[in-house]
């Protein structure tokens, strides 16, 4: 068959290494994870609860393509108390996850040739999901030493008169940065002075372990026109499977949001939806939930590395991974696939190589799985590297 060229993305690099872990465990082969983006924790009770409550005695038909009312109007109060979004419920829809957020506002907004500015390292799916729609991806690079994030300038110096977006995720996955109120308003300044919508992914911004509060671009109320917020209950509020997000945007390109859902998925499923509302009612417990589990997590990986490979990880402000240098293993080249498919191959520990990211050098550790499974990887990886 003849594949429709903006159909060929590439595979996620994730993906030889999930592949490769599965082979292993089909063939009864323990594998040490540091890979999966996934807060594994049991599900919050007040979730399940909801869920049940809410459904059992359903009928259970198409849902409202835009997501049921109850959950909208919790969506938009939480963030308006939360991050001071000042959002009308007509600003908001419930989608399949942030990701179909991202990915129809690309569908929405770009033309082929069109112009995305990503800074990096950047989540792996954002320059796939803008070249499906013939957008470029254009890379800004960020530093360790500028704390991974970039500026208003760094855009006015990327941005060409193609230039038509910004994914702009401010808690950020892999590094997991967070910008102060300063810094948000410096992007979302430069982003209107060259007229480009901020696509602004804040699924993590419940996930953050510095005493700051997270600033949110909507909460910069005259920039409204130019925003569209990614939200999510997935990493929020533990909630991956259930497949919840929420888009917040001027209402004009919500509607053509929604009408895209409305022809590609019909909305989200019910279930998932009721599960949602009972995480929303109870938002700072659910989200303290998650957030303490992690925070303990990120302590046992930062303390097991430090004792191990000597050297220290600045703590991430949030999300669930660190960046660290293959050179801290001893690596003696850059190539973070090969070092990635290594230790994968040899010692059965998943990570995901920061050429994926954009960061090549690097590899991503998440710190999603139990402070014993953590250590417990670590220490394998460490055998292995000493024999
Ligand atoms: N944005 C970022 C930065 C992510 O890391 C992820 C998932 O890993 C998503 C969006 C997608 O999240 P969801 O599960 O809500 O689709």
């Amino acid at each position: 068959m003849k594949i429709a060229p903006f159909a060929k993305v590439e595979p996620s690099l994730t993906v030889t290494i999930n592949t490769l872990a599965a082979e292993k465990r089909l063939r009864g082969q323990e594998v040490y994870n540091l890979s999966v983006g996934d807060p594994m924790l049991l599900c919050h009770p007040k979730i399940m609860e909801s869920a049940i409550k809410h459904t059992a005695n359903l009928k259970m038909n198409y849902p409202v393509v835009e997501g049921i009312p109850e959950l909208r109007k919790l969506a938009v109060d939480w963030m308006n108390t939360t991050y001071q979004s000042g959002y009308d419920i007509q600003n908001t829809i419930v989608t399949c996850g942030g990701k179909f957020v991202i990915y129809a506002a690309c569908q929405a907004l770009l033309e082929a040739g069109d112009e995305v500015l990503v800074p990096s390292p950047y989540w792996v799916s954002f320059p796939e999901i803008v070249k499906l729609f013939g957008g470029v991806p254009k890379v800004i690079p960020s530093t360790v030493a500028s704390g991974w994030k970039i500026t208003g300038d760094d855009i006015r110096r990327h941005a060409t008169p193609k230039t038509r977006m910004i994914i702009f995720n401010n808690a950020c996955n892999p590094t997991g940065a967070v910008y102060d109120r300063d810094e948000v308003e410096d992007v979302l300044r430069a982003a209107k002075e060259k007229g480009i919508v901020v696509l602004a992914d804040e699924v993590y911004s419940a996930i953050l372990y510095r005493d700051k509060p997270y600033v949110s671009c909507s909460s910069f109320h005259e920039h409204h026109d130019n925003i569209i917020t990614v939200q999510s209950c997935s990493k929020n509020f533990g909630m991956t499977g259930w497949r919840v997000g929420f888009a917040f945007a001027p209402t004009g390109i919500l509607k053509i949001i929604n009408n895209l859902q409305g022809q590609c998925t019909t909305g989200t499923s019910l279930i998932s939806q009721w599960g949602a509302v009972g995480a929303l009612e109870n938002a700072s417990e659910v989200s303290g939930y998650v957030r303490n589990a992690l925070f303990k997590r990120r302590q046992a990986l930062i303390e097991t590395y430090k004792e191990l490979f000597g050297h220290a990880i600045t703590p991430p402000d949030s999300a669930m991974y660190v960046l660290v240098p293959i050179s801290d293993f001893g690596a003696t080249d850059n190539d973070s696939v090969k070092f990635a498919n290594m230790i994968m191959d040899r010692a059965n520990v998943a990570v995901v190589p920061g050429a994926a990211f954009g960061a090549e050098g690097f590899v991503r550790l998440s710190f999603s799985e139990t402070e014993e499974n953590i250590v417990k990887a670590l220490r394998k990886l460490a055998t292995f590297l000493s024999k």
